[in-house]
């Protein structure tokens, strides 16, 4: 799509889906949950991610009502997230069922 330099698609290499990878203004990069936008209320504040109008991923806070959050807390491949917030575990589990994976 172009003129968005701060996104790439690109397939996570535990699980193979293809995420959003985005920029940080440190320079690396993360890759966040595919168009997944959470309420702010069920992510804790040091997991919550935004996406800045100029397309950088910012863990700062904003205003938003909704954030995302990163694709290797609840990637299929990787282990159960059972010691964060509940929402990360029904992702995860989401995820695993939809690769046909066990998830108990
Ligand atoms: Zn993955």
């Amino acid at each position: 799509m172009g003129a968005n330099h701060t996104a790439l698609d690109a397939a996570c290499p535990d699980c193979g889906h293809t995420q959003v990878n985005r920029l940080l203004r440190s320079g690396g990069w993360i890759r966040l949950e595919r168009e997944l936008q959470l309420p702010i209320a069920a992510v804790p504040e040091q997991h919550r991610w935004f996406i800045a109008v100029d397309g950088y991923a910012v863990d700062a806070h904003g205003n938003e009502a909704h954030c995302y959050i990163a694709h290797h807390r609840v990637c299929s491949r990787r282990p159960h997230p059972e010691h964060m917030a509940p929402i990360f575990s029904a992702i995860w589990q989401r995820n695993r069922a939809l690769d046909g994976l066990a998830f108990d």
